[in-house]
């Protein structure tokens, strides 16, 4: 691996499409597919958004030791395989995490040369009606989102990058700054 990337973001602050973006522009990367045991939304599908485990699939990964990182968000558990970091590792490549940023926080403890990006809303009253508009949750899931957002923000500033992600060509702009200047 070149460089470990790790991006972190509140719910709903776009940093997917911001990454879709990067990845558009910049092939060369690759971003590491997790495990949940979240249900699959609409569209998505295994092996490409996520690898969609049981509870129990996901706890015997656990046992297994076969996590780099986890983390429980929001009732659901994510985590990071250790191969597929490992395996990037070994062939030279540029990667790129999309996870929480308890999980990011975990990581560049256990690897202290990945870089750390926080992906903020504009403003919170943003964030909330982009949530709502995606139409994907229920109001308690949505309610449980925006509580964990205060803690998302709290661990950011331990981050070694924020990009406010007002318009999504400025914030791949940012993004493509600060990754080309690593
Ligand atoms: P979503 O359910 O919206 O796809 O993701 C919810 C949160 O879980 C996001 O903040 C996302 O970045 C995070 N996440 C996704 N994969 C992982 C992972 O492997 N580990 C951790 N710690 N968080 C993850």
């Amino acid at each position: 691996m070149k460089r470990l990337f790790v991006i972190s973001g509140s719910s709903g602050v776009g940093k997917g499409t911001v990454i879709k973006e990067f990845l558009k522009r910049h092939p060369e990367f690759r971003l590491s597919i997790s495990c949940t045991t979240r249900k699959k939304r609409e569209g998505e599908l295994h092996g490409v958004n996520y690898f969609f485990l049981t509870p129990e699939e996901f706890k015997k990964c656990i046992e297994n030791n076969e996590f780099l990182e986890w983390a429980e968000f929001s009732g659901n558990h994510y985590g990071t395989k250790r191969e597929f970091v490992e395996n990037c590792l070994k062939n030279g490549e540029n990667l790129i995490l999309e996870i929480d940023t308890k999980g990011a926080l975990n990581v560049k403890k256990l690897m202290p040369e990945s870089v750390l990006i926080f992906i903020a809303p504009p403003s919170l009253e943003e964030l909330e009606s982009r949530l709502r508009g995606r139409h994907t949750e229920t109001e308690e899931a949505i309610q449980k989102r925006l509580a964990s957002i205060k803690l998302e923000l709290e661990n950011s500033k331990q981050f070694d990058y924020q990009i406010i992600n007002d318009t999504v060509d400025k914030a791949v702009k940012n993004l493509e700054t600060i990754i080309c200047s690593k």
